[in-house]
């Protein structure tokens, strides 16, 4: 049975935290290094409710993609929710491990993993890591279809593939826009709006994009657009990193049992659609 720290080592090779973006915070919220590691469960958000599960399940490692604690803080004190989430953790021995842009720009990483889950193939990365010499690492992913479809098409194929959310899809551009080599992001991806125009794709999904950089992407070419739930997005990554601690249990014969929450995590809840939504009237 390994320890925490071994269990760390193998996530540290696989999302290496020097990796991560400067302003993020990855890496172990809490745990003992020295506790014995038999079950994990993989999250998007350190949220209560995966907190409870984790207690549930007997989990001994809970890791999520989302950090708990981005800034500094001076209190982990219960009556706020995320000490709660804290004190929730330690006291049945769960330690909390973050892997966020660092997995983002991972090979494979949280991209892959989402057109993994579209079934798109992938050809290589949207921004490249300059720091990679074989050029499979960076955020974001270009991906090619096998057949071209319409936006409307490929729409439906992201709201049948993606795990449901009250979101769903929404997409921007004419509904029979050919769509053939797209570049997705998991995430909030509308920083990525050059890239992905440089790229020449035909469509961008990603998640949480705002009304000027839209607007703008449309206004400057036909590029559809596609927006899910930011939580959808990332989802295909905690069964793609499971599978990835799998593969390393087994190797060294840890026997680690991993699951994976299903837990909808994304905030939004609801859904009201238009009774017909117009084109372009007010
Ligand atoms: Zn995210």
């Amino acid at each position: 049975m390994p320890a925490l720290n071994d269990v760390l080592a193998a996530l540290d090779a696989l999302w290496p935290p020097e990796r991560a973006e400067q302003w993020d915070a990855v890496g172990t919220v809490c745990g003992d290094p020295d506790a014995e590691v038999t079950r994990v469960l993989f999250a998007v958000d350190p949220v209560q409710e995966v907190a409870d599960e984790a207690v549930g399940l007997g989990a001994d490692l809970l890791i999520t993609h989302h950090p708990l604690y981005l800034r500094g803080t001076t209190t982990v004190a219960a009556s706020t929710f995320k000490g709660r989430v804290v004190h929730t953790l330690i006291r049945r021995d769960i330690a909390l491990h973050v892997a966020h842009t660092n997995a983002d720009t991972a090979d494979p990483g949280v991209s892959d993993a989402l057109a993994g889950a579209l079934d798109l193939r992938i050809v290589g990365p949207l921004v490249p890591d300059a720091t990679d010499p074989e050029g499979r690492r960076g955020l974001g992913r270009i991906c090619e279809l096998d057949h071209p479809e319409t936006l409307r098409e490929f729409a439906e194929r992201a709201a049948a593939r993606l795990p449901a959310t009250a979101q769903g899809i929404r997409a921007a551009g004419d509904p029979d826009h050919t769509v053939r080599r797209v570049a997705v992001s998991g995430g909030s991806g509308d920083s990525l709006f050059d890239a992905v125009r440089a790229a020449g794709v035909d469509a961008f999904l990603t998640a949480d994009l705002r009304h000027h950089p839209s607007s703008e992407a449309r206004e400057h070419s036909d590029l559809a657009l596609l927006d899910a739930a930011h939580w959808a997005t990332e989802w295909p990554w905690t069964e793609q990193a499971a599978a990835q601690l799998d593969a390393i249990s087994d190797r060294h014969g840890w026997g680690l049992r991993t699951h994976v929450s299903r837990i909808v995590t994304d905030p939004w809840t609801a859904h009201a659609a238009a009774p017909a939504a117009p084109r372009s009237t007010p």
